[in-house]
């Protein structure tokens, strides 16, 4: 099958700038030209990776790689060959185009196609300076692997030094509201690395902007995208751990099937990213959600830093006094969990634990409501083993109550005018106790608002 044309990739360069997010920056560029079939310019922009200008010495412009691997996703997506100017590592290449692109593609085949990369490669490792990195988002996934990656678990070598953080989390595209959230969240990791003895390597980009919203290749595959941040400081990371989701029990290469994202193949898809002197490894794959909890909660670092809101970054306007909210999916998820191994007590500090014990049964009851089966039967099956008692009213706050009320939301939702009365009538709110800001600007103008 013959594409729509060609994404290439220009010649990378770095570029000293004054940034409102980063201060003093430097940021990696190229040119991105869309090229229809007849060689027609359909879109040309410059994209970028920024950093604090104190990275500058390790940003790679010298290989094609972050730009081919940020975009691959959304050319596969919107059925683009890819060409570079620049050479690509000869491994990554083999790896792509011989079995990442081919099997991803056959096994998506509705969401995406098999492309073509063309350009010069090379098998010269490119110096660097040794480090151990890891993203940090703050939860649960994230803590298990600094916390198993510090030197009481880990041998020297493989001992994490950075925390990148990066802007490419987001999952609307208010450029204000990235920035502002960028920005704040920066300085909460940089927090936490005081705490662990690491330094953190903070990227903003524009690459959310090349991918069609709402940003369901964007969204569904984080790990190429935070891949790409590295490869972009390929002269100062040798090892990154990406955080896993999912145990490897869970591994499917067809999203649709996956309960989830592209993260159930994780550990196909790094093992295809590696180069000739940058290795990545899906950490966490070996233990599921709840023997993570476990495992991090005597961590202090973890005790004070846990994040597991979603909340803010879909745009929920902050009214609680603790890091977590306490009354979402996420948050209740990881209280329930921490409740039923006996050590929610050891959490007072990022979570209202008065609260929950107040409203214990509600708390538990939406826990089963708003989550996955998994999620539940996992949870329930821990309380049985600890002896923790939940009880049948926890079951009919569940059934009796929240999912009847999501159910409603999720059918007003569906129509054009019942979804205009939901938000105009702040049924919203009134169902779910609070708004979707993300949601909601993205809805405003298209229903009238
Ligand atoms: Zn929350």
């Amino acid at each position: 099958m013959s594409t729509n044309g060609i994404i290439h990739i220009g010649k990378p360069y770095i570029e000293f700038t004054e940034s409102v997010v980063n201060g003093k920056a430097v940021r990696l560029c190229t040119t991105i030209m869309k090229l229809s079939n007849d060689d027609e310019l359909e879109k040309r922009t410059i994209l970028y990776f920024e950093f604090e200008e104190r990275f500058s010495a390790y940003l790679c412009n010298e290989r094609s790689d972050a730009f081919v691997i940020a975009l691959l996703v959304m050319a596969m997506e919107e059925n683009y060959d890819m060409k570079f100017e620049v050479p690509m590592s000869e491994r990554l290449y083999y790896q792509l185009s011989t079995y990442f692109i081919p099997l991803v593609s056959k096994h998506n085949p509705t969401r995406l196609s098999n492309i073509q990369l063309t350009g010069p490669i090379t098998n010269k490792p490119m110096e660097n300076l040794g480090k151990v990195a890891t993203g940090c988002s703050g939860g649960v996934d994230s803590f298990y692997t600094i916390v198993r990656h510090n030197e009481k678990h880990t041998s020297s070598n493989y001992q994490l030094t950075h925390l990148v953080f990066s802007s490419t989390g987001t999952m609307d595209n208010n450029s204000e509201r990235i920035a502002k959230y960028y920005r704040k969240q920066l300085e909460e990791v940089k927090r936490i690395a005081k705490d662990i003895n690491c330094d953190v390597v903070g990227c903003y980009s524009n690459l959310h902007e090349f991918y069609r919203y709402p940003y369901w290749g964007f969204c569904n595959f984080f790990t190429p995208i935070y891949v790409s941040i590295v490869f972009a400081i390929q002269k100062l990371i040798r090892v990154y751990y990406a955080s896993s989701g999912d145990p490897i029990e869970n591994f499917n290469i067809d999203i649709s099937a996956a309960h989830g994202d592209a993260s159930s193949f994780d550990v196909f898809t790094l093992s295809c990213m590696t180069s000739e002197n940058l290795s990545f490894y899906s950490a966490g794959t070996e233990c599921s959600r709840i023997e993570k909890e476990d495992y991090i909660a005597s961590d202090k670092a973890t005790r004070k830093h846990l994040s597991v809101c979603g909340m803010e970054l879909n745009g929920v306007k902050k009214t609680w006094k603790y890091l977590n909210c306490g009354i979402c999916n996420k948050c209740l998820r990881t209280m329930v969990q921490f409740y039923v191994l006996g050590k929610l007590d050891k959490f007072g500090e990022v979570f209202n634990i008065k609260d929950f014990y107040e409203h214990k049964n509600q708390r538990i009851g939406l826990m089963m409501a708003t989550n996955k089966d998994c999620y539940v039967s996992e949870t329930i099956k821990i309380a049985k083993k600890n002896h923790v008692h939940i009880g049948i009213t926890p079951y009919l706050w569940a059934w009796l109550i929240y999912k009847p009320k999501g159910k409603l939301a999720r059918l007003l939702g569906r129509v054009r005018w019942m979804r205009r009365l939901y938000y105009k009538w702040n049924l919203d709110i009134k169902i779910q106790g609070y708004r979707n800001g993300a949601k909601y600007e993205a809805l405003k103008k298209k229903l009238n608002l």
